[in-house]
């Protein structure tokens, strides 16, 4: 069995795969003439900086990533050879709290995608309002060319190899593309052999997203759609729109999409098209999420060949008319060739990085609104958080108080940021910046720097 059929995120979680991109074709972040994901990221932060007038030294400490680790490490193939791997863990800023992001396992993993997430994390854990800094990690790994052995061996050797730059109050791991609750389940284990005996009972916390039943959260696994679906909402009450009535499209059906698509049918909602990376399929009439699910998780994850929709190509994708686009894919899929052809009211961003800079422009110049990634999908992290108190508390919280919580959060998160671009006359994004960096630029001025 391949990883592609085991140990890939699946939509429920249990490790059924997507199989992931493939870093070729529609897997491709970048293309001629397109930025790279750190330098959208740092035109995103210098315009808001800008705009609120960031201070010019806290502006300098946040420009840079704290720490680079970069190890290569080897694996036992199941052919009894080794191969040597390349991981990374950045942290971007630790100065509201200990490092936390997600480990993605992608082939197009490399310093500038990774230094480009850990810095959106920083963002995201400030304007959530939650005491943790950024930070992410990765291997440069196709997991559908791996074995669910070799994946699980990979994933314990990087562990070992990361050592004691993760820890349970330094830096915590989380899933993200092409990694899933199994595969937190064995980082665990493998970071536990680590530590000596009497510190591993507190030491469970240095993963979250974790199967529940080792201690992970209920409601981690939809907390990413659910945020996603709740901003949607507040939009659509704000346009005096019923979300019962709304048309919505995604990109991307592994964890994020497909439960944003769930919860998004729960409301009434109707899903008229779906892509990912083995191609795109649509019905105006309606795609029924929990079928298309159980097709996917009998196809290797993946959507093509589901029976209620017909095959379309990635430019009729962009061009379907619905309400609501929700991308949770991969970067910088919303650019120059894509925007134009969006027909949609409302782009509610479930993947990190999903829109590049000229995509942001089209998207304004169109009339789009945009719930910007660093809000709309904090929802993850937020219950990560909620997994991380339980595990330091030794409480169990169940889950109408984890969604209680979420929803709030989300809710605070949602006005935050619609206040603060009234406030400067600007685009949402901008404005999810804004709210994070006055927060980090306030603990800076309280701390001062040392010496
Ligand atoms: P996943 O591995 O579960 O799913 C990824 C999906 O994207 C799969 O369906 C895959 O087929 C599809 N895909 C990959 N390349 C594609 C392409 N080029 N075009 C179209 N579809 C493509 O990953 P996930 O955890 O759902 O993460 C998706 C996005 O959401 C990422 O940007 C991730 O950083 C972000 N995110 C995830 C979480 C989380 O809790 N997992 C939280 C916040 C943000």
């Amino acid at each position: 069995m391949t990883a592609g059929a085991g140990a890939a995120t699946g939509v429920d979680g249990s490790g059924d795969g997507n199989g992931g991109g493939n870093g070729k074709g529609r897997g491709d972040r970048t293309g001629p003439g397109e930025s790279s994901v750190y330098e959208n990221a740092r035109l995103q932060f210098e315009c808001a900086a800008d705009l609120m007038k960031l201070d010019p030294d806290i502006r300098r400490i946040l420009s840079a990533t704290t720490n680079e680790i970069v190890v290569n490490f080897p694996v036992r193939m199941d052919n009894g050879r080794v191969k040597i791997f390349t991981g990374y863990r950045i942290q971007h800023n630790g100065i509201l709290g200990p490092f936390k992001g997600g480990i993605r396992y992608h082939p197009a993993v490399d310093l500038d995608e990774v230094r480009a997430l850990a810095t959106w994390m920083t963002w995201k854990c400030a304007l959530a309002d939650i005491p943790f800094g950024g930070a992410t990690g990765g291997v440069q790994v196709d997991p559908a060319e791996y074995s669910i052995n070799e994946i699980e061996r990979l994933s314990r050797r990087f562990t070992v190899a990361l050592g004691a730059n993760i820890g349970p109050d330094y830096d915590i791991v989380a899933p993200d593309v092409n990694t899933n609750p199994q595969i937190m389940a064995w980082i665990l284990d493998a970071y536990l052999c680590t530590v000596p005996p009497h510190e591993r009972q507190r030491s469970r916390r240095v993963v979250t997203g974790k199967p529940v039943e080792s201690g992970g959260s209920a409601g981690r696994a939809k907390a990413t759609g659910q945020g996603i679906v709740r901003m949607v909402e507040m939009w659509a009450r704000e346009h005096g729109v019923d979300p019962g009535g709304l048309a919505y499209m995604v990109q991307g059906f592994g964890n994020v999409g497909a439960h944003a698509a769930f919860l998004m049918e729960r409301a009434g909602a109707r899903l008229t098209a779906v892509q990912d990376v083995s191609g795109a399929i649509a019905n105006p009439d309606g795609i029924d999420p929990e079928e298309l699910a159980k097709h996917a998780r009998r196809n290797g994850g993946h959507v093509r060949g589901y029976p209620g929709a017909s095959p379309i190509d990635d430019l009729t994708f962009f061009s379907t008319a619905a309400d609501v686009f929700i991308p949770a894919a991969l970067e910088n899929q919303i650019n120059h060739r894509t925007a134009p052809l969006l027909k949609v009211k409302v782009v509610a961003e479930g993947a990190n990085g999903p829109t590049d800079p000229a995509g942001d422009r089209i998207l304004q110049q169109k009339g789009i609104d945009v719930l910007p990634d660093v809000a709309c999908n904090a929802g993850g992290v937020i219950v990560s958080y909620f997994e991380w108190l339980q595990n330091k508390r030794g409480e169990r919280w169940d889950l109408d108080e984890v969604d209680g919580r979420l929803r709030k959060r989300m809710e605070r998160s949602y006005c935050r940021v619609r206040e603060t671009a009234t406030t400067y006359r600007t685009d949402w994004r901008t404005a999810a910046y804004i709210v994070a960096l006055e927060r980090l630029q306030t603990v800076y001025k309280e701390r001062g720097i040392f010496p």
